[in-house]
């Protein structure tokens, strides 16, 4: 078992690949949702995850572009905190609003150019590594070296290393300086390793201009103007993420 599947699932629509539209998607246990074929896989992942001794669960698969904007615009009026890279809290106020930009998308995409939006991408942890009621906050400490959840992510690096992992693999293993490294970051990529390069600055310019109810995208100007950059730095990866399949 093991390798990267083939599948046959049908490329994604525009709203689909922008998080507009979820109906390519079947939900799981605790409100969820993937692709058939992503959900399948990770089905077979936690199997053999069991089988060495974790309980995998899933803290966030599918994210809508609205729920995506929300937490972008939250974090721009200083409504949801920004963390840096050492999990310290970000004062806002005291950036310029190039440099919010830039605090904000190093832990949280622009609306529209999610990885969640695509119903292939999952943050996991290890359910069995914890009391119950721990409250999983998907921080930097919680996965590296000594911390809780990471027995389960160095399991997770030998099923990868060794392409047993069903076509699961880690966009943010490394640190490009665009995204922080994000080894809780599972991507299904037989169905995702192209979606990142179908985005371009033209079709997200023209959802954030025309959004319901009035809706803005907090920053606007600042993104569209640097866009190009932006979609270079913080969206797109390098093609050597996964294998080819
Ligand atoms: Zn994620």
């Amino acid at each position: 078992m093991g390798g990267l599947s083939q599948t046959t699932a049908a490329p994604l629509t525009t709203d689909q690949l922008l998080g507009l539209d979820d109906s390519h998607l079947d939900s799981l246990a605790g409100g969820h949702r993937l692709q058939k074929a992503a959900a399948n896989a990770f089905a077979a992942l936690c199997e053999d995850a069991r089988k060495a001794g974790f309980e995998p669960a899933i803290a966030s698969s599918y994210r809508s572009f609205d729920r995506q904007l929300a937490i972008f615009n939250a974090k721009a009026s200083g409504a949801r905190i920004v963390h840096d890279d050492d999990g310290a809290i970000v004062v806002m106020e005291a950036l310029s609003p190039v440099q919010q930009l830039h605090a904000i998308l190093r832990f949280s995409a622009l609306p529209g150019t999610s990885r969640h939006h695509w119903g292939t991408d999952l943050d996991i942890y290890d359910l069995k590594a914890v009391p119950v009621d721990y409250a999983v906050q998907l921080t930097p400490q919680e996965v590296s070296t000594g911390g809780v959840f990471d027995p389960f992510h160095c399991w997770l690096d030998e099923r990868i290393a060794l392409e047993q992992s069903h076509g699961f693999f880690r966009p943010y293993a490394l640190d490009r300086g665009g995204v922080s490294p994000e080894r809780w970051h599972l991507s299904y990529a037989p169905l995702s390793r192209s979606c990142d390069r179908r985005l371009d600055a033209a079709m997200l310019r023209e959802v954030w201009q025309a959004m319901p109810g009035g809706a803005e995208l907090a920053l606007q100007d600042l993104v569209s103007a640097e866009l190009d950059n932006l979609l270079e730095r913080y969206v797109r990866i390098p093609a050597d993420w996964c294998p080819r399949g």
